[in-house]
């Protein structure tokens, strides 16, 4: 077996992961990120299919830590496309919404229809109450009992049993959060960061990754196709880390190991009877992996949002389809010449249990005939991608709110990825800040 010596394994090029490498680079640690795949970046990259560049999971990065890691890398974010209009489909009719205002305006829009509804039909009116919600969203922002485990369903439910403002708040829950508001308690949604602000990557996400590898690469090393095999232990603490390369194992010795993979496939990767009950119990319960469908739809004729470059679209009432981003509005240099592609990832009916893949497809299709009535004629579904909570491609390793600790029992194996996000962090940034942190963490015990 070659031996090989770095002071830093980290396991996995994910965003988090990347962070953690190019921050630790930058200090002089000499780094190998070992990544099982043929291509970086986790699900944050692209790939190539039919002269589409297509991302192999987020497309959206929130204003913030993705943006001011390329800053502090001198890898600049200024080629990346901002999207500043959002729009929301309410009652089939379409209503452009500053992200700033978003609640209360979209209350006061179903509002509105619901009295308008309710004199055509002359029925009762189903109130809104969004004076009284309104006033209890103001009140559990300024601050909040972690203790309270009632969902935020039944938070509303104090205030108003109207199904279009239950919907709305599903639609924040799903899109941002990972999980339904059924399922999700009260006290988490109101840890939630805003984010006001997106971009999209012109040159697909793999660029971005690829300029954090490089920043590794000036000292240290990237090696894809490299599966991590094992990370040995001996009197509890990782000593090496043994990789399969070009078709040979090989056993890199180090200092400090960091993995991306998730904690519990770290457990995995360790040996479970190196960590004590309190960790495995806290990984049992705490974390919640979140699937959803991502479904890309290719067409010859734009289907949604035609002639605006820099908007998305929140639909609601929908089956499954919340968030729809035309990315060939808004970067057209990701798809072929009179080529059109919308992106959306659906989110299943519970996000607790495992997908009923056939199922949840029905449902996105019918959503897609439903909502964009130029599919029959010019659209296609280019690619679809179900991301479970069983296989190791969830939208979110966890939930808003459920991360788990950076730290592990074993003193220099550390976790960093969407398994460790911080309370109120969630996606791209949730990973970019865990390896912040963990760089943090590192550079004081080194
Ligand atoms: C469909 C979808 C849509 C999303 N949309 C958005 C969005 O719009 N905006 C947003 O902010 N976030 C979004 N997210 C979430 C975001 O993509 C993730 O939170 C983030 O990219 C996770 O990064 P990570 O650091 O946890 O690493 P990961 O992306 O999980 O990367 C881990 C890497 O480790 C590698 N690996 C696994 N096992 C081994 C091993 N044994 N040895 C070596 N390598 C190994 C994997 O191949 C992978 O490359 C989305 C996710 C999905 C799936």
């Amino acid at each position: 077996m070659m031996d090989y010596d770095y002071d830093i394994v980290i396991i996995g090029s994910g965003l988090g992961g990347l962070t953690a490498a190019s921050l630790l680079s930058r200090m002089g640690f000499k780094i190998v990120v070992v990544e099982s795949r043929n291509r970086i970046g986790g699900r944050f990259s692209t790939f190539e299919y039919e002269g589409f560049k297509l991302p192999t999971g987020a497309i959206l990065i929130p204003d913030g830590w993705v943006v001011n890691l390329l800053e502090d890398m001198g890898i600049g974010a200024d080629n990346l496309r901002p999207i500043t209009q959002v729009y929301y489909r309410i009652d089939g009719e379409r209503y452009e919404i500053p992200a700033e205002i978003g609640v209360p305006k979209v209350l006061d829009i179903i509002d509105k229809l619901e009295r308008k509804d309710a004199e055509k039909k002359k029925r009762p009116v189903k109130p809104v109450e969004l004076r009284k919600i309104m006033r209890g969203y103001y009140k559990k922002m300024r601050g909040i009992n972690q203790e309270e485990t009632i969902t935020v369903r039944d938070w509303l439910l104090q205030y108003t049993e109207n199904e279009k403002v239950h919907d709305a708040f599903d639609t924040l829950c799903t899109g941002l959060m990972m999980a339904h508001s059924w399922e999700l308690p009260v006290s988490k949604f109101f840890l939630f960061q805003e984010m006001t602000k997106f971009y999209i990557s012109p040159d697909g996400n793999l660029s971005i990754v690829e300029e954090l590898a490089k920043v590794v690469e000036k000292t240290g090393a990237v090696w894809i196709n490299s599966p991590a095999r094992k990370i040995n232990i001996k009197e509890g603490k990782a000593t090496s880390v043994i990789v399969e390369k070009e078709g040979k194992q090989i056993e890199i010795k180090c200092q400090m190991v960091i993995s991306n993979i998730g904690a519990k496939s770290t457990v995995n990767l360790a040996g479970k009877e190196n960590f004590d009950n309190g960790y495995l119990e806290k990984m049992r319960i705490k974390l919640r992996p979140s699937p959803c469908l991502l479904v890309l739809v290719a067409s010859d004729k734009p289907l949604c949002l035609e002639g605006i470059n820099n908007g998305l679209e929140i639909i609601m009432g929908s089956r499954r389809i919340k968030t729809v981003i035309p990315i060939s509005n808004i970067c057209p240099e990701l798809v072929p010449a009179g080529q059109h592609l919308i992106y959306t990832s659906a989110k299943s009916e519970s996000t607790l249990h495992p997908m009923d893949i056939k199922y949840e497809m029905q449902q996105v299709k019918s959503d897609i005939r439903e909502f964009f009535p130029d599919f029959e004629n010019y659209g296609r579904i280019l690619k679809i991608r179900a991301c479970g909570i069983i296989n190791e491609w969830p939208e979110g390793r966890t939930w808003l709110g459920y991360g788990m600790p950076l730290e592990t029992p074993i003193s220099n194996l550390f976790n960093v990825g969407d398994s460790c996000i911080a309370p109120g962090l969630i996606g791209t940034p949730g990973s970019v800040e865990s390896g912040y942190r963990v760089a943090d963490i590192v550079k004081k015990i080194l």
